[in-house]
């Protein structure tokens, strides 16, 4: 029988023997405080947290949120740049059992997103413990419960104890910066795209940005329309493709025929129609990789580009491509090609990472070196001992509903099996 059923077995939520066991082996010290939460254990309330609670809470499962942050979705509250937009349409976005406002347009804001997600709370009255920073979880066997360690904005440490625990801290939990040769002596401003705003900032200057996703590329556009002089670093072979293409979005178009066609001939498709639309992109510094671009975000997780704009700009000689840095110096960058050209910033489109294994200690359900789930798509959200992931699919918010489903039904069907309704 599954883990947690056997874990359940004989046991009572509110046995006060079991409690005070719970606490004599507690090691957390006397000034810690230790509250025993019944149902799951939420880390991160972000958009993956906010679809769990819902559904739990929809299958008449209590749980807790803990969040670092002040607010919900902080990712998208605290750290994206204000022309952002959802990259897809708000079909694949939405959040378990309550769609989109049918007045937002395709593509909502990220104002419209997050409006839409602080009524997705308020719907089912999910209210995180904000500003608790979890730094350490870990099971306990002998009790068979997780010990999940937090620090609020004073230090002050909190044991939650609890049978399930479910991580949703997302794949961008911590920006990635890279370390460039002479970062110290430059003399202008560097910073990651999780801190850029606008490019009202930039005004007149000349900015380099480093990294050719959908950030860097949208980040160029906005320092673009800001009266700003963009160059854009591309180290690697990179897909662009068109945002829309005959009438429907990319996305959608391409999910429609993979339902009917292998994703081989969807890729040649899609590749021709982009070459069609938007020309050979090589020829502007844009190689395109071997693979496919849906092969290649299957096998790499890597997001083809969805062009906005940005595209028309680097062919007008707008945005200039540069490759590799080699170093920098006050004032200046040099490139792997020997060029060397001024800038007055640097804008750090290099991404994310997760920050799982800082502070989850278990055995190997994610991957020590990367922070994901061992175990392949559709099959990372379930580990060990009532120890569950959401939004680690590399499928932005669809996958995120997929996960939240599958840990609700499962983490229902322990719950009922403790606490059957009759
Ligand atoms: C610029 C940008 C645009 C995007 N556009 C789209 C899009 O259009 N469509 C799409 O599907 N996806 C998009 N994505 C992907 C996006 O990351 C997800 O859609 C979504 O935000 C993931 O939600 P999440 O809850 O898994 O992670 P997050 O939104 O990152 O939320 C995780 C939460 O966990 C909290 N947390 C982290 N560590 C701890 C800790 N130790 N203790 C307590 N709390 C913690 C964080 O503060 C955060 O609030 C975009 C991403 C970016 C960066």
């Amino acid at each position: 029988m599954d883990y947690c059923l056997r874990e359940l077995e004989g046991k009572q939520a509110h046995d006060p023997l079991l409690i005070e066991k719970m606490n004599n082996s507690s090691q957390s010290s006397s000034s810690e405080r230790c509250v025993w939460v019944p149902g799951p254990v939420i880390v991160g309330a972000g958009p993956s947290g906010l679809a769990t609670a819902a559904y739990l809470k929809e299958k008449g499962v209590p749980s807790l949120i803990l969040e670092r942050s002040n607010c919900i979705a902080s990712l998208w509250q605290l750290k994206t740049y204000d022309r952002l937009h959802l990259h897809l349409p708000k079909q694949f976005c939405e959040l378990p059992l309550m769609g989109f406002p049918c007045e937002f347009p395709t593509y909502p804001t990220k104002q419209q997103f997050i409006e839409y997600l602080e009524s997705y709370a308020e719907r089912f009255a999910i209210r995180p413990r904000f500003n608790e920073t979890v730094r350490h979880a870990e099971f306990d066997a002998t009790l068979g419960l997780w010990k999940v360690r937090s620090f609020n904005k004073r230090e002050v440490a909190t044991e939650f104890v609890c049978r399930w625990l479910i991580v949703a801290t997302g794949e961008n939990a911590e920006a990635v910066v890279p370390r460039i040769e002479g970062m110290g002596d430059f003399g202008g401003t560097i910073k990651h795209t999780s801190l850029y705003k606008s490019g009202a900032e930039f005004r007149g200057k000349r900015v380099l940005v480093v990294g050719c996703g959908n950030s860097g590329m949208e980040v160029c556009l906005d320092l673009c329309n800001h009266n700003a002089t963009p160059s854009l670093v591309v180290r690697d072979t990179v897909h662009i493709l068109p945002r829309e293409m005959l009438g429907k979005s990319t996305f959608g178009l391409s999910m429609w025929l993979l339902k009917w066609l292998p994703i081989e001939f969807v890729d040649r498709f899609l590749l021709i129609v982009s070459w069609l639309m938007l020309g050979d992109t090589a020829r502007f510094g844009l190689d395109r990789p071997k693979l496919g671009p849906l092969q290649l975000k299957n096998l790499s997780g890597k997001t083809p580009v969805l062009d906005v704009g940005t595209l028309a700009k680097i062919k007008s000689g707008h945005i200039k491509v540069r490759p590799a840095i080699d170093r920098l110096k006050r004032y200046t960058v040099e490139f792997v090609d020997g060029r060397t050209e001024i800038f007055d910033a640097i804008i750090l489109a290099t991404g994310y990472k997760t920050n799982v294994p800082y502070w989850l200690k278990e055995g190997d359900m994610f991957s020590k070196e990367d922070g994901f789930p061992t175990k392949p798509f559709p099959n990372g959200w379930k580990g060990e001992n009532g120890l569950y992931a959401v939004g680690f699919t590399k499928r932005g918010l669809l996958g995120t509903s997929m996960d939240a489903k599958r840990i609700a039904e499962h983490i229902e069907r322990c719950w009922n099996h403790f606490f059957p309704l009759t």
